[in-house]
């Protein structure tokens, strides 16, 4: 055991010895990655009954099925909304597995980028009908392809606009829009709902966070993930916002030289 002086300002210690822990993580290392397993598999087969139940509340609002009391509609409504959550969280989950183990598998090929918002806007189309919310877009004509992941990139956009309805007011209007900035392509979601006071919107982005009274609905892991998927595309994701006036939230992808390569090679 080495023995040395070790100055500490006007006093001398000395060090008599070194401890080395050493500990096979091996085991805990099998656990997380059961663990996170687990969670995909549950998350991914939870999704199929949530649809199904999504379906039934489909068929009893139909005229066809019979009249509906008040009371009745209102607690359709409930389960509605219940199960939207629930498809958040479900499909959060199986994002955050990926995103945990830094296992992000991206399939990424050049895609026209207007499927990516048909793709969104019908995805949210449920839950923009419940609040009357009206959704419009705004997508320049001839816009690049881009190298992306499609669904993953749909993923993000679909979740902003999730949270644009989630925290807009009942009658309000959401704005898509698609442009060429530079050398990025960039999507955004603007709408005109409660907006972010500007000492936690560099937070949003964090894992687990929700704005302290925005209501304890969510998990606080959709942007974070968004941040991810986006990042690791080589993108930006960002925000612009203003409390009590509403929110941007944008994320722009490169537009890669690569489409030229792939076309004349
Ligand atoms: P969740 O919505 O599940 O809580 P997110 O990661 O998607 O998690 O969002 C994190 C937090 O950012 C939300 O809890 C909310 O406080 C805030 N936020 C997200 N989108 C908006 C928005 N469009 N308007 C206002 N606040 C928002």
């Amino acid at each position: 055991i080495p023995i040395d002086i070790i100055p500490t300002g006007e006093q001398y210690s000395q060090r008599v010895g070194e401890v080395i822990v050493l500990k096979n993580i091996t085991s805990f290392k099998e656990l997380d990655v059961a663990k996170t397993n687990f969670i995909a598999t549950v998350s991914h087969e939870l999704r199929t009954p949530i649809a199904s139940i999504q379906m039934s509340t489909e068929v009893l609002k139909h005229p066809r099925t019979g009249t509906l009391t008040e009371e009745q509609q209102q607690l359709l409504l409930g389960i509605e909304e219940d199960s939207i959550r629930l498809l958040k969280i479900t499909s959060e989950l199986l994002n955050v597995s990926q995103v945990e183990t830094g296992n992000i598998k991206l399939f990424s090929q050049f895609v026209d980028p207007l499927p990516i918002v048909n793709y969104a806007i019908n995805a949210t189309r449920m839950e923009a009908e419940q609040k009357h919310i009206q959704i419009h877009s705004d997508i320049a004509v001839e816009l690049p392809r881009i190298f992306v992941d499609e669904e993953k990139t749909a993923w993000v956009l679909t979740n902003f606009i999730t949270n644009a309805i989630r925290y807009s007011p009942i009658n309000s209007e959401i704005w898509i829009r698609v442009k060429q900035e530079g050398r990025y392509l960039q999507f955004s979601v603007q709408d005109h709902g409660k907006g972010i006071d500007s000492s936690y919107k560099n937070r949003v982005f964090d894992r687990y966070f929700q704005v302290p009274g925005s209501g304890r609905t969510g998990t606080g892991l959709g942007l974070s993930i968004s941040k991810d998927f986006i990042e690791n595309q080589g993108g930006k994701i960002g925000v612009e916002s203003e409390l009590g006036v509403g929110s941007k939230f944008f994320f722009s992808i490169p537009i890669e030289n690569k489409t030229i390569d792939l076309y004349t090679t």
